[in-house]
């Protein structure tokens, strides 16, 4: 009979690996299992959030990171006019009070090595093809070197990514959820680097960003990202490029990038890859089964960032599956439980995430908002809350400052006016001073 794990892992990106290392460090058997053979490569920003570098922390894998890695305390905001400021992560007093660059390929492979060293055994490639149930357990069929091969687990956690194929196959996913399409490239002998991570807001389809996330003082990851579909949608302008790699290149054909990249070379070929961001309305389990990461949607829908959100749930998901294990009730009611935690940690603030893209990455407000932010230090630490520390208790739509308000309904004063719900010309703010 062929050997029973207790929990089978499909996906060895951040979630699942994340996963398999906090139940095997519990002495559970844990078979990981990727379509990749590491290390590979994941289009990605590569950068890390203080909440993901917290759980790394907790891995024990931060003293390591920040030996390949390059650190950041400031992020530099650009408007869609081209004037800019820069605010610093919050500080919470932590050791992880700021931002990590580290390119895909050595990040996923060194969290991978962290559950390998904690006892999980790990198989590629293998693609999984069909997760179904018996009485006792799962059964996880795949695909090897073009052989059919099954692997049999009490329980069985989804860390796919945005590759939604065996989610359709499983019946939990029925149409496909709304994507960012982005696309990344990576540059070496850059120009006038500054010392912030650039998050830009000109030369881009909004909604969405443009951004320069350095590797190192003359080297980034350069990118662009932007919604084509959805409400907010409403605000492209009907000429703006319709896919990530139109949309990548016209944002580093705007003066500022050719200015940086004047003498760079690009290393490699420019990567696209959509972004699930439909955590609201994704599922999170099923008979035997939990999702995490991406799989279940959980991407930040203003900035993207998703890592900090596989690794959170990986680790939830790792805690909720020793306690089952321990009480010997893996029902699907128990399950539940698990959805309910993620949904009561994370849901109001990705929903409410997802309505400020709708309201606010337009060109009106980001004018307005950039050019205040230099001047209100409130307005800073609320933007750079939502942008990379994500606070979920204090962020609601009434703590909004009053600004903020009242710019919204200005928007959708704009969105409604506008022909056919398309903004094709904005009024113009007045602006005085930085640029
Ligand atoms: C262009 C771009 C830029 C981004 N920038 C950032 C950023 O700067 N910071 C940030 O935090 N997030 C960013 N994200 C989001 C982030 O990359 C993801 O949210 C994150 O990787 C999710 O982690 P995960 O473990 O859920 O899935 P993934 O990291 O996608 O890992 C999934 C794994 O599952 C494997 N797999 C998939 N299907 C199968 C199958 N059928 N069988 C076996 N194995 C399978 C894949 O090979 C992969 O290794 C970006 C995404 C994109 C596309």
């Amino acid at each position: 009979m062929s050997e029973i794990y207790d929990v089978a892992i499909v996906g060895a990106g951040p979630g699942g690996s994340a996963a398999a290392h906090y139940l095997s460090l519990r002495d559970f058997n844990v078979l990981l299992l990727d379509k990749c053979t590491f290390p590979r490569d994941k289009t990605c920003g590569d950068a890390l959030t203080p909440r993901a570098l917290r759980i790394l922390d907790d891995m024990g894998l931060l003293d390591d990171l920040l030996k390949v890695g390059h650190s950041l305390t400031d992020v530099a905001f650009f408007a869609p006019k081209g004037h800019s400021v820069s605010a610093p992560v919050p500080l919470k007093e932590s050791r992880t009070d700021f931002l990590l660059f580290i390119p895909r390929l050595i990040l996923d492979n060194i969290i991978l090595e962290r559950a390998l060293a904690s006892g999980a055994q790990f198989q590629s490639p293998v693609r999984v093809t069909d997760i179904v149930q018996e009485t006792q357990c799962t059964v996880i069929k795949g695909v090897h070197h073009n052989r059919t091969v099954e692997f049999k687990a009490r329980m069985a956690i989804v860390a796919v990514g945005a590759n939604m194929k065996l989610l359709f196959r499983m019946g939990l996913l029925k149409k496909t959820p709304q994507v960012m399409l982005s696309a990344r490239a990576y540059f070496e002998g850059m120009s006038d680097m500054i010392d912030a991570a650039q998050c830009r807001f000109d030369g881009v389809p909004l909604p969405g960003y443009g951004w320069v996330f350095p590797l190192s003082k003359s080297s980034a990851n350069i990118g662009a990202g932007f919604f084509r579909t959805g409400l907010s949608a409403r605000w492209m302008p009907l000429a703006a490029p319709r896919t990530a790699l139109l949309a990548f290149d016209a944002f580093i054909q705007t003066p500022p990038l050719q200015r940086m990249l004047r003498s760079a070379r690009q290393v490699g070929p420019i990567k696209g890859y959509p972004l699930r961001m439909d955590f609201a309305r994704s599922p999170t389990f099923a008979e035997r089964v939990l999702l995490v990461g991406e799989a279940a949607g959980l991407v930040n829908p203003v900035t993207g960032e998703g890592i900090d959100y596989a690794l959170e749930s990986g680790k939830i998901a790792a805690d909720y599956l020793t306690r089952m294990f321990s009480a010997d009730d893996l029902s699907i009611e128990n399950l539940a439980r698990y959805d309910q935690f993620l949904r009561e940690r994370c849901q109001r603030l990705l929903v409410l995430c997802d309505k400020l893209r709708f309201l606010y990455l337009n060109p009106l407000f980001l004018n307005r908002v950039i050019h205040s932010m230099a001047r209100n230090e409130d307005l800073m630490t609320l933007f750079m809350n939502i942008a990379i520390e994500t606070r979920t208790r204090t962020c609601t739509k009434d703590s909004l400052p009053e600004q903020f308000r009242r710019w919204s309904s200005d928007t959708i004063k704009v969105l409604h006016s506008s022909n056919e719900g398309r903004c094709c010309s904005w009024p113009t703010p007045a602006l005085t001073g930085t640029r």
